[in-house]
C-alpha cells in the first residue's frame, strides 16, 4: 500500500467511524430536529429534508427547521410544506428545539450561519451533531463529521444512510431530495464532482426511481420573467470587468430589486456568470439587503475566496465557493472591495497561470 492510499484508507476509516457513531446517537433518541443554515440553498434543504425523512422511516419523530425561508424553486421538494421557518414561527419552532433529543446540523460550519435561530439552538441541552462539508468547522456540537472531500451534504446523508446498510429505504421522495441537493452544490455536475463516490451514490439515487430531468426542470427552468429580466440587466449594465485582475463584479441595489419585483431566491446563480468569461477566475455579487450588504465569491482554481470572504467580509464556504457580509453601505463595500483587489493582483495572476 503506497503512502496516499494507505492515508486515503485511514481518513476513510476514521470517517466510516464517525458515521457509525452518528448511528448510535441516532439510535438513542427518539425526537430529532434537523436544522441548516439560514438562507438555505439547495443542498440545505436537500439534505435537510432527505435525512428527516430518513429518520421517519426508522420510527423517529424528525423535524426540519431552516432559520428563513427558502427559495421557491425548491418548494415542490417533498417534505417541505413542513419544513418549519425560525424566523415568523418562533413558538413553534422553539417548542421543537424543547422537545428534540438530538439536533442534527447540517451544511455550515460557522455559528453566525444559525442566524436567528441561534441563541436557541444553542440554549438547547440535547446532544448535537455536524454534518458538513465546509472547511475548518467551528465547534457548535458534540460531535463533528467534517468531510471536505465530498460534493455536498447531500450526498454525506447519502453515505449516512448507505453505511448503516439501509438503501432499501431510500424511496423516491428522499432519493430526490438527496439527488437535488448534489445536483445544486456541484452546479450541475461542473465542479466539486470529480469523485467516483459521488456517481455510486447518484447512481443509487436513479436506481430509487427520481425523475432526473423532472428535478433540473423543477430547479432551473421555473423563473418568473422579472428573475430572467434582472439577469439580462445584471450583465449588461451592472457588470464591471477587470481584466488585469482577473476579475469581475456585479452590484444590485434594494431600489433595483424592487423595480424587477425581487423575490427569494432570485439572485441564486447570478454570481457564476462572470467565470464564464475567458480570463476571469475570480467573481463577486454585492447585494444590498435591508439589513446588511451580503457578498457572494466565486473562484475559479487556487484563489481560495474562502480565505477572501474570512480575512474580509466576515464570512467563508469553500475554496471556490463562499459568502460574506457586510454592515456598511453598498457603496462603500463596492469601494471597499476596489480597494482590497489590487492587493491579490499577484495571487490572482499566479492562480490564473496555474
Ligand atoms: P452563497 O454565495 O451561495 O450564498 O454561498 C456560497 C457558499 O459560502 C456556501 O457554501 C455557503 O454555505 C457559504 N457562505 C455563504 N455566506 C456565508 C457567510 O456569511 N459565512 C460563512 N461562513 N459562509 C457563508
Ligand atoms: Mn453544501
Amino acid at each position: 500500500m503506497n503512502l496516499s492510499v494507505k492515508m486515503e484508507y485511514i481518513v476513510e476509516k476514521q470517517l466510516t467511524e464517525l458515521y457509525k457513531e452518528i448511528h448510535r446517537w441516532i439510535h438513542r433518541a427518539g425526537n430529532i430536529l434537523v436544522f441548516t443554515h439560514v438562507n438555505p440553498d439547495g443542498d440545505a434543504v436537500g439534505s435537510a429534508l432527505g435525512l428527516c425523512l430518513y429518520l421517519r422511516k426508522k420510527g423517529k419523530t424528525a423535524d426540519a427547521m431552516t432559520p428563513n425561508d427558502f427559495p421557491d424553486f425548491l418548494k415542490w421538494l417533498p417534505g417541505s410544506a413542513g419544513l418549519v421557518r425560525f424566523q415568523g414561527h418562533r413558538q413553534e419552532a422553539r417548542s421543537l428545539i424543547g422537545k428534540a433529543d438530538l439536533i442534527i446540523m447540517l451544511d455550515f460550519n460557522d455559528r453566525r450561519r444559525m442566524g436567528y435561530a441561534k441563541d436557541s439552538i444553542m440554549a438547547s441541552e440535547a446532544p448535537k451533531v455536524l454534518i458538513d462539508h465546509h472547511p475548518g468547522p467551528d465547534q457548535i456540537a458534540g460531535l463533528v463529521l467534517t468531510d471536505t472531500m465530498t460534493s455536498s451534504t447531500a450526498e454525506m446523508v447519502y453515505n449516512l444512510i448507505s453505511l448503516n446498510g439501509d438503501n432499501a429505504l431510500i424511496d423516491k421522495d428522499i432519493a430526490s431530495c438527496l439527488f437535488a441537493g448534489i445536483m445544486t452544490d456541484t452546479g450541475c455536475f461542473s465542479f466539486n464532482s470529480s469523485c467516483p463516490s459521488t456517481y455510486m451514490a447518484v447512481s443509487a439515487l436513479l436506481a430509487a426511481g427520481i425523475d432526473k430531468d423532472g428535478i433540473y426542470d423543477k430547479i432551473y427552468n421555473q423563473f418568473s420573467p422579472d428573475r430572467i429580466r434582472l439577469l439580462g440587466y445584471c450583465l449588461h449594465r451592472k457588470m464591471t470587468v477587470l481584466p488585469g485582475l482577473h476579475t469581475a463584479y456585479i452590484t444590485l441595489s434594494l431600489k433595483e430589486q424592487e423595480e424587477f419585483r425581487f423575490v427569494t431566491g432570485d439572485s441564486e446563480g447570478f454570481v457564476n456568470y462572470p467565470l464564464s468569461i475567458a480570463g476571469i477566475i475570480f467573481s463577486v455579487l454585492i447585494i444590498e439587503k435591508k439589513e446588511h450588504v451580503k457578498l457572494s465569491f466565486r473562484s475559479k482554481g487556487a484563489f481560495s475566496v474562502n480565505d477572501f470572504a474570512g480575512r474580509h467580509f466576515n464570512g467563508g464556504g469553500h475554496d471556490n465557493a463562499a459568502g460574506g457580509e457586510s454592515y456598511d453601505s453598498l457603496e462603500k463595500t463596492v469601494n471597499q472591495l476596489k480597494e482590497i483587489l489590487p492587493g491579490y493582483a499577484d495571487a490572482l495572476k499566479t492562480a490564473f497561470n496555474t
